[in-house]
């Protein structure tokens, strides 16, 4: 049976989701998102030995500038090497010109071990050959320095799909396990420290001792590979990441996402089911936590309960995000807007959903401007780019990037997570008081 739905863009293709018919709109036309050098703003904080250098244009160098904020005396762990005229021109070599900047960056700055040349839509469209230069200088300034490539362009991408990339090189790295391996785990995605730290406790009640994650906070303890390598993903769009992982023989553990108490649970849950851990020492130990997520949660119930939303294509969370405020804060979903779906990684959370939420994969922002109009939601959860236009509409918005950069995984964040849907809600209705 083929699922139908109203197909509002030329370019729009209706596709059946998955066994339950769920059908999903596709859609490829304009689309309003970051690019993948945005997601530099959270790994060099997260692997605090490693610099970024984004082989690209001034206009790069703005983006990653004010996006960032950091103040030009503050010795960031990134810089932009700009490709200048000279080297459109074909006037200069941009290979010899690469390795002078590399070599007086490192020279500068000795506490680099991995230097990560990040290519960009200028790099992409002249066809520089970054993985190539990153081999190139391993040769120069190895074994004690490692450069390493990977692309964070614009060009069809979007913002979180840069540390997919990133994590997919860094596979590459990593080296093989020994075939006298114990079995171990490697949580795939950035969390925040205070996140793995939590999560490295539970593992420990588990009896979970060789548990990495990817990245690692050093670029010197990158978790060996095998057959005997479990690994979960903590963020659904890290898939060129699993893809990499599955190659090297590791196992996936799928689950859906740790947001929330059931996201964390049945995250948990499915990681002490492959290691055979007993399910009723696993409940013992993750009740005081299921216990503090829903008291956290309780008092964004009453202002999120009912409430209708609908979520733009941005940072590829929206799936998981949405089974979240259905399940656990009894909101209306309108519409899941997702860049990319990855329907292995997101198959138990859109199974989650009511068959009545609209899935849509890709974008054509105008023609999902008029759908959300005409749904008229109580929050849009959006990029930057549509949220202040949509406020002066009197719609509420969340910032879509604000999920990427704030801690919201596991018990402990539940209730911060529901307080970044409900801060929006709260806030209009005050202003709705004193107007
Ligand atoms: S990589 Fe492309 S989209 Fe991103 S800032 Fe540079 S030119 Fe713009």
């Amino acid at each position: 049976m083929t699922a139908v739905l109203p197909v509002d863009s030329a370019t729009a293709k209706v596709e059946r989701a998955d066994a339950a018919g769920q059908p999903v709109l596709r859609q490829r036309g304009q689309h309003e998102v970051f690019c993948g050098l945005t997601s530099i703003i959270w790994l060099h904080r997260k692997m605090q030995d490693a610099f970024f250098l984004i082989v690209g244009s001034r206009t790069c160098a703005h983006l990653m500038q004010s996006a960032a904020g950091v103040m030009i005396f503050a010795e960031p762990r990134f810089a932009t090497a700009i490709i200048g005229e000279r080297d459109l021109a074909g006037m200069a070599d941009m290979n010899d010109e690469l390795d002078g900047i590399v070599a007086r960056l490192l020279e500068r700055r000795p506490d680099i071990r991995m230097l990560v040349l990040v290519g960009s839509c200028p790099s992409e469209v002249i066809k520089l050959d970054l993985p190539r230069a990153a081999a190139r200088l391993n040769h120069l300034h190895g074994p004690d320095r490692r450069v390493m490539a990977y692309s964070g362009s614009g060009i069809e991408t979007t913002f979180t799909q840069g540390e997919d990339n990133f994590l997919a090189a860094l596979v590459a790295d990593m080296p093989d396990a020994r075939p006298d391996a114990k079995p171990s785990l490697i949580v795939v995605g950035s969390l925040a420290d205070v996140v793995e730290d939590q999560f490295k406790r539970i593992f420990q009640s588990f009896g979970l001792t060789d548990v990495a994650f990817l990245p690692s906070r050093s670029s010197r303890d990158l978790p060996a590979v095998g057959p005997k390598t479990a690994f979960i993903l903590a963020q659904p769009f890290d898939n060129v990441t699993a893809q990499a992982l599955l190659r090297r023989g590791a196992n996936q553990i799928r689950a859906p996402f740790p947001f929330g108490e059931e996201g964390t649970t049945a995250w948990l849950n499915a990681i002490a089911a492959y290691f055979d851990v007993d399910q009723s020492r696993v409940d013992a130990i993750t009740a005081p936590g299921r216990a503090r997520a829903q008291k956290a949660m309780e008092r964004y119930r009453e202002t999120l309960h009912g409430k209708r939303i609908f979520l733009f294509p941005d940072s590829q969370l929206e799936p998981s995000l949405a089974r979240f405020l259905y399940r656990e804060l009894g909101c209306e979903i309108l519409e899941v807007g997702t860049p990319y779906l990855h329907r292995s990684h997101v198959a138990s959370e859109l199974d989650a959903l009511p068959a009545t939420v609209r899935i849509s994969e890709g974008q054509d922002v105008d023609k999902q401007i008029d759908r959300a109009r005409a749904a008229s939601p109580d929050l849009i959860v959006c990029g930057m780019g549509l949220a202040n236009p949509f406020e002066v509409e009197g719609y509420s918005t969340k910032w879509s990037i604000e999920f990427v950069f704030t801690p919201i995984q596991g018990y402990d964040q539940a209730g911060d997570l529901a307080e970044l849907f409900a801060r929006p809600l709260i806030r209009r209705a005050r202003l709705n008081v004193e107007a």
